[in-house]
């Protein structure tokens, strides 16, 4: 799978691990190592994946946020500019829903605090920012190949370096063996998102779809038979991709750009799902049977599993919170066909009352 990814994202330099936020943690181990103790804040996303914020914490260290414009789900750069680090370590930057997001001013503003700037693009396999894959814009890009992301593996999770300075083959990684358990949950996972089956999916108390905060998970390598899958499953990525689109595609025509989130021409999206901001209020049953859900419940900053991590001088997160309290998000999967969609982005029409 290293090999395979290398060659789609043209970069030479990738870390293989047996999630997302592992090979997260392992890259924030490494950096605080080489900069010394000093710099020891992450600033993230106010509204953002929670394991993003457990793998700040499992490397010990501590979460600044900034806020974020829900018109464009990108940051709000004023907001960023009134977070007053002392160390940052690294500053990250993402792209939700495998939406290309401008990162340009987050970018150079990392610069200049003399920060890593990292991409989550644990979204956003196979999206283009411009002429760019999403995941090598920045020092270091993120990806994840769990569940309900673009290549949905079940489990793993890789760094991408295209800094030199930044040794990824240095950061010691250690086996997890051959990841039958892992091989059966895929199995299963794609066993339940079967059209008729996925409502139980959604309501089983399974922890699946739902957000955990966990700093003591592992971080082992990728299992060897994930890894194997991994390398043939990337020929299929631009095929599951393109179905994600042209879902999206349905779904911008029903919603006719009341609540959804402008692309500009030039970028290429993935969709892991379609964000819509539909307002407040619970989703009827039918539409959580189809899986229509919101994504995080709050901003990380607003939990109180979190707060005790976060660092002094976080700037007022308005945007963040409006995203958690008014988006929804539409399924694209595979299993989703026009008509399932067209029937989906109907009843959110009427329930949420955007007619
Ligand atoms: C899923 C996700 C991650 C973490 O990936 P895991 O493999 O689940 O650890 C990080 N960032 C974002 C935006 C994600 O959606």
């Amino acid at each position: 799978m290293r090999t395979a990814l290398c060659l789609y994202l043209k970069v030479d330099n990738c870390l293989l691990a047996e999630s997302g936020r592992a090979a997260l943690s392992l890259l924030l181990d490494m950096l605080w190592f080489q900069r010394g103790t000093v710099c020891n804040e992450v600033l993230l996303p106010a509204y953002t994946c929670y394991s993003v914020a457990a793998a700040v914490v499992r490397s010990g260290l501590k979460i600044r946020v900034y806020d974020i414009d829900p018109s464009n789900l990108s940051p709000d750069m004023s907001s960023v500019r009134k977070t007053k680090g002392e160390g940052t370590l690294v500053v990250v930057g993402q792209h939700l829903f495998g939406i290309p997001t401008d990162l340009n001013g987050l970018q150079t503003w990392a610069g200049e605090e003399g920060a890593i700037f990292l991409e989550d693009a644990a979204q956003g396999l196979g999206g283009l920012c411009g002429e760019r894959m999403l995941g090598t814009i920045g020092d270091v890009g993120l990806f994840s190949f769990g569940r309900g992301k673009p290549l949905p593996l079940g489990c793993g999770g890789a760094i991408i370096a295209s800094d030199r300075e930044i040794f990824l083959d240095k950061i010691p990684i250690h086996p997890k063996g051959i990841g039958c358990k892992q091989l059966l949950m895929a199995t299963v996972i794609q066993i339940l998102a079967h059209k008729r089956l996925y409502g139980i999916m959604e309501s089983l108390p399974l922890g699946l779809g739902d957000t955990t905060f966990d700093p003591s998970f592992s971080t082992h390598a990728m299992p060897l038979c994930m890894n194997r899958l991994g390398s043939n499953a990337l020929w299929f990525l631009e095929a599951l991709n393109e179905h994600r689109c042209s879902r999206a595609r349905d779904y911008h025509d029903i919603f006719q750009g009341k609540g959804t989130i402008p692309i500009p021409a030039q970028n290429k999206p993935v969709y892991t799902r379609y964000p819509v901001l539909a307002g407040h209020g619970d989703i009827p049953n039918e539409l959580r049977r189809y899986g229509v859900r919101r994504m995080y419940p709050k901003p990380i900053s607003d939990d109180v599993r979190i707060q005790p991590y976060l660092s002094s001088g976080n700037p007022p997160i308005p945007g963040a919170r409006e995203i958690a309290d008014r988006l929804i998000t539409l399924p694209t999967h595979h299993q989703i066909t026009r008509e399932t969609a067209y029937r989906i982005g109907n009843q959110v029409l009427e329930a949420f009352a955007l007619k």
